[in-house]
């Protein structure tokens, strides 16, 4: 038997129950991981609170992690028993000592990386590698908004943009935050509880705007972030921290100065082993170069049997950076 947790009905963080299960061999695409740290992600909240459907309950929750292998399917050549790897994009279930997950999704983790930092910075990192080098190729000298910064995802893009000698303006929700981005590489802050987004965009850039918006808040930051951008500019809006996005007259887009927007996420640009690897490879290299470092509080590395309270914690704004999960306590 092994613990983990799992949810019955869709609703707030008092769903998420911790219980026994007998883990299963793994299938043979497949591969068995002993998760030593659980990355958490905003997504997962979405999956709890029914946002996001999911096929059956009660169901597993989370889809990343880093661990050991311990089984492996006829048909993965990559990985071998004893690995040490990490993992993105499961199916839900990776809130648990043990998961079996598709071998194509599976990475082994560079010996300088730890399973924190591994599981700290994957599905994270691998959101920033395909926001900035494919949805728009962020180039040196490019000014952009990029709201939330100093969340999970948005201190790894505070770090990436300064590699790539960009300016990342950042939006955060409290002074402390605005120092924490800064100090991440951030090359202006706006807090958006105490200023108006737009019209500091507007100051910073004297007046030009910006071509290229990052916003995964949403519904709160949806005008505002439109409201940033230059003539044809391009909205990425990737997530909904704030609420989705709904109702859309695109209507909109011209009278804010012919805009695009685009609605991405990883798994359509993550697909297979081939592009993990290429993504992969880029954000380790920039993580074992020390280019981007991913140091989670303590008052974040939760134990699994307390995802809710990683859950509340999250969903009250309280976290900077990334949350673990840590089984085994
Ligand atoms: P974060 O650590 O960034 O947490 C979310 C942050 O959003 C909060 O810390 C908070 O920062 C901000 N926020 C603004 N408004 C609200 C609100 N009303 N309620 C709660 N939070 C709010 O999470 P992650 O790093 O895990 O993910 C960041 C975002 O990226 C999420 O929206 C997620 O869905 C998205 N994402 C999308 C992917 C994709 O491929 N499409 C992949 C991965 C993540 P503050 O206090 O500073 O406002």
């Amino acid at each position: 038997m092994a613990k983990r947790i799992q949810f019955s009905a869709t609703g707030g963080p008092e769903v998420l129950e911790y219980v026994d299960f007998e883990p299963q061999d793994p299938a043979a695409g497949e591969v068995q991981v002993e998760n030593k740290a659980i990355g958490i992600n905003y997504i997962d909240t979405y999956v709890r609170s029914g946002l996001y459907p999911t096929a059956s309950l009660p169901s597993g929750l989370g889809t990343e992690a880093a661990g050991v292998v311990t089984k492996v399917g006829a048909e993965v050549k990559h990985v071998k028993v004893g690995d040490r790897v990490v993992y993105a994009q499961s199916p839900l279930g990776s809130y648990s000592e043990i998961h079996n997950v598709s071998g194509q999704k599976v990475f082994v983790l560079p010996d300088a990386i730890s399973f924190e930092q591994a599981a700290a910075a994957f599905l994270k990192g691998l959101t920033v590698q395909y926001l900035f080098r494919q949805t728009y190729k962020v180039k040196a000298g490019d000014v952009f908004l990029f709201q939330a910064a100093a969340g999970g995802v948005g201190l790894i893009a505070c770090q990436w943009a300064k590699a790539l000698g960009a300016k990342l303006i950042g939006t955060v929700g409290s002074d402390e935050k605005a120092v924490l981005a800064k100090e991440a590489g951030a090359w202006a802050t706006i807090n958006y509880q105490t200023e108006d987004i737009a019209a500091r965009v507007a100051e910073l850039t004297q007046g030009e705007k910006v071509s290229v918006v990052y916003d995964s808040v949403g519904k709160s930051t949806w005008l505002d972030s439109l409201n940033s951008l230059k003539r044809q500019g391009l909205l990425v809006s990737f997530g909904n921290a704030s609420g989705p996005v709904t109702g859309v007259d695109l209507g909109i887009l011209n009278q804010k100065g012919s805009l695009y927007v685009t609605r991405p996420s990883l798994n359509n640009y993550v697909t297979n082993y081939e592009e993990l690897t290429a993504a992969s490879e880029e954000l380790f290299s920039l993580i074992a170069s020390g280019a981007i470092k991913v140091d989670v509080k303590d008052t974040q590395k939760f134990p699994l049997s307390q995802a809710r309270k990683a859950h509340e914690t999250l969903e009250s704004r309280a976290t900077t950076g990334s949350s673990l999960l840590i089984p085994g306590q």
